[in-house]
């Protein structure tokens, strides 16, 4: 049901699905180009039950925010390596490619249709999910002949409210979140029902979050389920490399240039040792949702405790200085903010 803006409590807002006023929609023939693309009301769609997604998980999506500065700017924060990632991923899984020009459009377009969801300044954002599945009927396990490009948006909540409460994450031996030379490093639908399993099991055991080993050496760590994992050793940030089975994160990107640029700290992307990352000064984890958040316990046979369970003074340094410039507080010195709608 499309829900009336005027209706919203800006303050309860969580992270669920609120229908909004409009959704974008395009399709595209295999090695076709993307047509009929524009905005149609927000409601279900029907789908064949021989759906090359539905049966072959032939479907790869982005998470991005629009959100409101300071400035009464509305904004989103590096659409293009968005736009880039999505490119990358549709590749990956044979799915005809979206151009920059024709995402970031595609994008503004929607939120603007949106505006009215727009939390007010530091109650939230506009979460906006594009997303790209084959849609023809494919009963042989082959990529589908055609494919359903579409973005919803919902107004979401801020991760967290209130104080920032350091993450109790669970070491799994028991689960691999993705294969070196899988589909892990593109954001393939498939990689998240792999990771439903493993949540659930550490979510009810108390714990917020997994921590991903390497598949091919249990000794190296990867990322969280939906975040990237960084380490400090004094002056030194770690974070794994970029070896095909980590999603490469925007966040994790912003956090590298920032602690370099802005930090003066060193940068390794380099392999993690899961012995360096329980004897770190401060953990951290980065992501859309997450910005930068701090690990305070991380368990895997016992429980190891990270920097007195607290915030560490870098991590809140790096979690200052991205929302600074998200939230136009701080000059945005990289040039990393693209308007939606100006102030008014
Ligand atoms: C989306 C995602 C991230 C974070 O990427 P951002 O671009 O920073 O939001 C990290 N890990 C996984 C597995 C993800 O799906």
């Amino acid at each position: 049901m499309i829900i009336n803006p005027n209706t919203i409590n800006w303050n309860s807002l969580g992270f669920d699905f609120i229908e909004t006023k409009t959704m974008y929609k395009a399709n595209c023939r295999q090695n076709g180009t993307w047509e009929n693309g524009g905005l149609i009301p927000s409601g279900n769609i029907s789908l064949s039950p021989a759906a090359g997604v539905l049966n072959y998980g032939q479907g790869v999506f982005e998470g991005m925010k629009a959100y409101r500065t300071s400035k009464n700017r509305i904004v989103v924060f590096r659409p293009k390596m968005n736009a880039k990632r999505f490119s990358d991923s549709l590749k990956r899984l044979c799915m005809p490619d979206i151009t920059e020009d024709y995402f970031l459009n595609a994008v503004i377009e929607t939120v603007r249709d949106n505006i009215d969801y727009v939390p007010p300044f530091g109650q939230g954002s506009l979460y906006i999910r594009p997303i790209a599945w084959g849609t023809a009927p494919t009963l042989g396990v082959k990529p589908a002949e055609e494919y359903t490009f579409m973005i919803y948006v919902s107004p979401v909540g801020s991760y967290f409210k209130g104080d920032v409460k350091p993450l109790h994450l669970k070491v799994t031996y028991n689960f691999h979140r993705a294969a070196p030379k899988g589909i892990g490093n593109v954001k393939a639908i498939g990689n998240y029902s792999a990771s439903l399993y493993p949540l659930s099991l550490a979510k009810s055991t108390g714990f917020d979050e997994v921590i991903y080993l390497n598949a091919s050496d249990e000794n190296l760590v990867e990322e969280v389920g939906s975040a990237n994992l960084f380490s400090l050793h004094g002056n030194l940030l770690k974070t794994p490399q970029l070896a095909g089975s980590i999603l490469p994160g925007i966040t994790r990107d912003s956090v590298i240039i920032i602690a370099k640029e802005k930090l003066g700290l060193e940068i390794q992307e380099t392999d993690l040792t899961l012995n360096e990352l329980l004897s770190a000064d401060e953990v951290l984890c980065t992501g859309t949702a997450v910005v930068v958040t701090p690990v305070g316990r991380i368990t895997l046979h016992k429980t190891h405790i990270i920097h007195d369970d607290i915030m560490g003074p870098i991590t809140e340094k790096l979690r200052k200085t991205i929302l600074g410039i998200q939230r136009e507080e701080d000059e945005d010195s990289f040039g990393w903010l693209h308007e939606v709608m100006p102030a008014n």
